[in-house]
């Protein structure tokens, strides 16, 4: 069972992408768990078709800790399993608890003893730090990738995200398996974020394309591969999966300081402008 942790900044489509590179893993016949680990409760949504989960965290509220697996975890498109950690209520208490909670409460259950080919982690946050670490720090996924994109913040954000990684390589056995780019078309993304990801001694495993019908298959609630499988995004998702299955570039980043990574986007002509 490989475990995968999806890092990024806040917006820059860690859900999306995970759902629908998870969706292309599953028409491989792989077996799937994913736990959202955004207070949001937005990982599946797509997988489920708009249900509502409810999350790890509102049904130990409202059941008490007396619970079966099924009641947090639901299937979705192509036998997915899906898991929303959720969070407290805004404003109330850290945000990464419902993290701890969820995947504690998750291993009592057994949910990591059925026959699974993969757990992903969709984790919030520009910086790895307390709950929202809990994935990497004690060894739960090994492999980490970063969503990242061609816009300044999107790499200050993965840039920061490596050096939390490079702290939990050691005690947590994590490694980076590589950058996704998910394109917000800034001119020379493609190599910019090659040189990014080189710098940081990993790869750009995936570029994937910014493309209208993301939106189209969203507002029927649905991933890309459900909602029109013969679309060219479909194909970018499932190359996309058919990369991280592949996978065996596994490093521990070499973050950059923030003067190289500015002198990375000057060379590569986006602060150009
Ligand atoms: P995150 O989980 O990182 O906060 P989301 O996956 O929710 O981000 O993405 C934010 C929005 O960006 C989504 O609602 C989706 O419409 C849009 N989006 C993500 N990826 C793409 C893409 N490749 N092409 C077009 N729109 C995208
Ligand atoms: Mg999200």
């Amino acid at each position: 069972m490989r475990q995968v942790a999806i890092y990024g900044k806040g917006g820059i489509g860690k859900s999306t992408t995970t759902q629908n590179l998870t969706a292309g893993l599953g028409e491989m016949g792989k077996k799937i768990m994913i736990v959202g680990c955004d207070p949001k409760a937005d990982s599946t949504r797509l997988l489920l078709g708009g249900l509502a989960q409810k999350t790890v965290l509102d049904t130990l509220r409202e059941e008490g800790e007396d619970i079966e697996l099924d009641l947090i975890m639901r299937e979705g498109f192509s036998g997915i399993n899906c898991v929303e950690s959720g969070g407290p209520e805004p404003g109330v208490g850290c945000a990464g608890r419902g993290i701890i909670t969820s995947i504690g409460m998750l291993e009592s259950l057994g949910a990591y003893e059925r026959d699974l080919d993969y757990v992903f982690y969709d984790v919030l946050g520009d910086v790895v730090c307390g709950g929202f670490a809990m994935p990497i720090r004690e060894g739960k996924a090994q492999e980490i990738y970063i969503v990242a994109s061609g816009e300044m913040m999107a790499l200050y954000a993965a840039n920061n995200i490596a050096k939390g990684v490079q702290k939990y390589a050691n005690t947590g056995g994590c490694r980076i398996g590589g950058i996704i780019c998910n394109s917000r078309k800034v001119d020379g993304e493609r190599g910019l974020l090659d040189a990014f990801a080189k710098e940081l001694g990993s790869q750009l495993i995936h570029f994937v394309p910014r493309d209208n019908m993301v939106q189209r298959a969203e507002i029927h609630k649905k991933t890309v591969i459900e909602f029109d499988p013969t679309a060219n995004q479909a194909e970018e998702y499932r190359q996309l999966a058919k990369a991280i299955d592949g996978n065996d570039m596994f490093v521990v980043p070499k973050p950059m300081s923030t003067e190289r990574l500015e002198e990375i986007l000057m060379e590569h002509g986006i602060m150009d402008i």
